[in-house]
């Protein structure tokens, strides 16, 4: 179970998150939805220990231990993934060199023939040229390509809490079906706790979340169920009623 408490975070001088709070429990899917530029993506790097945001206040636990001062390779090692709403390309490195040096630091025994096959099934599954995986990570791939890539990661890593920053963005219609149903499939045979952040309900229809929550002014206003974030789409975020407002953390207990 994840725990976030009154959580503070501060990027630049500028305090992004206040008093921000959420609760997490194993194998739930929650949603976070909220204008651009509210702090969605901060609470997912934040998550990771990106440096560039400094926690000024407030407390991360994750199965009962405080994780507030780990840094990322440690979250990683508990099976914390984030899929970055821009995943960024890096020269020199291939993913399969990135995913085997991974799976050996990890403590994953696999021989490099296993291993091969595995991500060959993998590719084959999201409809990936095999090739891609040998080519330095997202070099000259587009948007959709560079988040289907990600999912290769999911199924090689299996980690338990995974974070999706707006996945969803730059995938056409057939890419958005074929990754909504590889996910679910992956929720149903691992049940990881998931973290969705989206705009639209469409990457939903496979997902059902148990919980949806409005990010505003750094911390959640409201949170509801899918019919939440269908309203969301119908009539906007200015328009969402706030007049029940029920903080992430009280729904949740
Ligand atoms: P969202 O994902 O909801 O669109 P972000 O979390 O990316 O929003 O950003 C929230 C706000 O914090 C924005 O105003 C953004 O410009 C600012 N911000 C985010 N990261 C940084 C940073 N590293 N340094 C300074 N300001 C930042
Ligand atoms: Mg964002």
């Amino acid at each position: 179970m994840l725990e976030i408490k009154n959580l503070n975070v501060v990027a630049e001088n500028k305090e992004i998150l206040r008093d921000f709070n959420l609760i997490i429990n194993d194998s739930e899917i929650h949603v976070l939805m909220g204008r651009n530029g509210i702090g969605k993506s901060t609470i997912c790097k934040v998550l990771l220990k990106d440096e560039n945001y400094e926690i000024k206040n407030g407390n991360i636990l994750y199965n009962g231990e405080d994780v507030t001062l780990l840094n990322t390779y440690e979250m990683a090692n508990l099976g914390f993934y984030l899929v970055n709403q821009s995943p960024l390309a890096i020269e020199g490195v291939t993913t399969a060199e990135m995913l085997r040096a991974s799976l050996l630091a990890k403590g994953d025994k696999t021989n490099i023939l296993e291993f091969s096959k595995s991500l060959a099934s993998v590719c084959e599954k999201l409809h990936l040229p095999k090739e891609y995986v040998h080519r330095d990570i997202n070099v000259g791939m587009s948007g959709g390509e560079r988040k289907k890539l990600e999912l290769i990661h999911l199924w090689m890593l299996k980690p338990k809490f995974i974070i999706l920053d707006e996945l969803d963005s730059g995938l056409d219609v057939d890419a958005l079906k074929l990754v909504s149903e590889s996910l679910k499939e992956y929720y149903e045979m691992y049940k990881p706790s998931i973290l969705i952040i989206t705009h639209h309900p469409k990457i939903l229809s496979s997902l059902t979340p148990d919980f949806v929550h409005i990010l505003d002014e750094g911390k959640i206003v409201k949170t509801g169920d899918l019919n939440l974030a269908l309203e969301v789409e119908r009539n906007g975020y200015s328009n969402i009623n706030k007049a029940n407002l029920v903080s992430g953390q009280d729904k949740n207990e």
